[in-house]
């Protein structure tokens, strides 16, 4: 199978600016930021979306979530706020197959996300 976009992110195949990196997830800088601060982290094991997630993904999927905000500390972010935004699917804005948790900060969010 040919690899996702963030695996070849993960194999240096496409460069990026990496925030965090252990043997389970990786975190790099959106290309296309939406906050001053907006990072990716995602699961090295290709999960198309938290949809198709499974039990054997749940300690993976805890460690996702603390890394998330480790990484929102080390950003400087954790003061001030952020948002953790995970979109499944079409109506969501689902754009590349292959879970992420987007890391928001740096500016006032707005309630309810458009
Ligand atoms: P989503 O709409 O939730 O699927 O988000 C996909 C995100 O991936 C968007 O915020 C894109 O800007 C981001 N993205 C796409 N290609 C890259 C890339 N090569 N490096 C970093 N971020 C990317």
């Amino acid at each position: 199978m040919s690899k996702t976009l963030f695996e070849k992110i993960a194999a240096r195949e496409i460069p990026a600016k990496i925030a965090y990196e252990d043997d389970l997830v990786l975190a790099f800088h959106d290309i296309n930021p939406q906050a001053p601060t907006h990072v990716l982290i995602v699961p090295k094991k290709p999960i198309v979306r938290i949809g198709e997630a499974n039990a054997e993904d749940q300690q993976m999927l805890g460690h996702l979530l603390l890394k998330a905000a480790e990484v929102a500390r080390a950003l400087g972010i954790e003061s001030t706020g952020y948002r953790l935004v995970v979109n499944n699917g079409r109506d969501a804005g689902e754009a590349v197959p292959h879970l992420h948790v987007h890391i928001l900060g740096g500016r006032k969010m707005n309630w309810p996300p458009g």
